[in-house]
């Protein structure tokens, strides 16, 4: 009797581990997707769920691109459905990085729409926000989609794709064994042909246990949501010039704003309690953008770790030499769920791209 098929393990069932496994699924292959907790424990599961093209950097921008699509239509793509809210989004752009912005969103213009927003048009467009300054770029397609909800259909479409979905068995030690990886599992060692690293928040701490260099390192995000004092329509949008980013929260009416921690980790921090002192920061740097600010109530919020990298954006890598059967998804640095199609099909190539190698 031949040996039966060597799964291909995805650890990690966030938002870009189940993104990827089903796209390793759709290829053909015999693929597992395990989680230490559930399906959307981590990160995606307390994501603003934000997806916009607009990006500084070009590759970022077609990541984001290919992206949005797929979102947007969520059934069609994977035949499980998901509401997407177009919002809109602006982006302020730092004063030295204003040209840059212009020229980016002029390249994204005839596709995406995007524009620069001058102050009166944005009251017009978002009555009741109030924002300070000379405007904005606009993004007009850009909205959200629940995150878990989002992570939850690629898992269930994956499952309904023939792949095997483990809750509750955490992943320990990795080790290259003959033509695989071995895998110390609270279910016992699993012999894996190849492995998906998508494990968030925890990544770093992983790569560390198999003494691989890596510039990634996981951080907390807080999200708080402001009751304004009246009324507003509010877009997506990110506040480079301020430090601070957000969205509406159409069922409350408020306006979720997050601003950036700063203790850093190797991968222990998970979800936490809202810090109170950052709830202050936040609504201290929101106040020059939104007149309304000191009148807002905050209505406590979000907060849970991400992975992120040195150079502020995820990365889907193979690992080096006698662990080049293993692919690391990760470093999305608080912008990976817009990037999860992409990074679910990049994880997929790199696994058949090492499949046909060693064929
Ligand atoms: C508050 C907040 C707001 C955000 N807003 C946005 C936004 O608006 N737009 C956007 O694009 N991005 C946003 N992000 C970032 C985005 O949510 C993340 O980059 C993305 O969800 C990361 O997905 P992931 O699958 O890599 O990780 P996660 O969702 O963290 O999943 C990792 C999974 O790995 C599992 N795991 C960990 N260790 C092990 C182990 N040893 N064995 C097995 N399983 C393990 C965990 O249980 C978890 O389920 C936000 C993040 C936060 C925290």
């Amino acid at each position: 009797m031949p040996a039966p098929e060597r799964e291909t393990v995805v650890i990690g069932a966030g938002v870009i581990g189940a993104a990827a496994a089903l796209a390793l699924r759709r290829a053909g292959r015999a693929v597992a997707l395990l989680d230490a907790d559930r399906v959307a424990a981590g990160a995606s599961g307390w994501s603003g769920g934000v997806a916009r093209v607009f990006h500084l950097d070009a590759e970022e921008a077609a990541r984001a691109a290919y992206g949005l699509p797929i979102l947007r239509d969520l059934a069609r793509a994977i035949g499980v459905g998901v509401p997407f809210h177009e919002t809109g989004y602006l982006y302020f752009p730092k004063p030295q990085d204003r040209e840059a912005a212009l020229a980016a969103a002029r390249a994204l213009a005839p596709e995406h729409g995007t524009e620069f927003v001058g102050a009166g048009q944005l009251a017009t467009l978002y009555p009741g926000l109030a924002l300070s300054g000379e405007g904005a770029i606009h993004e007009p397609r850009a909205g959200f989609a629940d995150p878990r909800a989002v992570a939850l259909a690629y898992a269930e479409a994956f499952v309904r794709a023939g792949g095997r979905s483990l809750e509750g068995v955490r992943v320990g030690a990795l080790a290259p064994d003959a033509g695989g990886v071995r895998l110390e599992t609270t279910l016992g060692p699993i012999h894996a042909d190849q492995v998906v690293l998508a494990a968030g928040y925890a990544t770093p701490g992983m790569l560390d246990a198999l003494g691989v260099a890596h510039d990634l390192f996981s951080r907390s995000i807080q999200v708080t949501l402001f009751e304004p004092p009246h009324r507003i329509v509010a877009p997506a949008f990110t506040d480079e010039e301020l430090d601070v980013y957000g969205k509406p929260d159409p069922a409350s009416g408020g306006l979720y704003v997050g601003a950036p921690t700063t203790a850093e980790s190797r991968g222990e921090i998970a979800a936490e309690p809202v810090d109170a002192d950052h709830v202050g920061r936040t609504m201290a740097a929101a106040r020059d953008r939104f007149g309304w600010m000191d009148a807002a109530r905050p209505r406590g919020g979000l907060r849970h770790a991400d992975c992120y990298s040195a150079r502020g954006r995820g990365e889907v890598f193979r690992l080096p030499g006698a662990l080049s059967r293993i692919v690391v998804a990760a470093g999305f640095s608080g912008g990976g769920f817009k990037m999860a199609p992409w990074a679910g099909e990049a994880a997929a190539a790199l696994v058949a791209e090492r499949a046909a190698d060693a064929a």
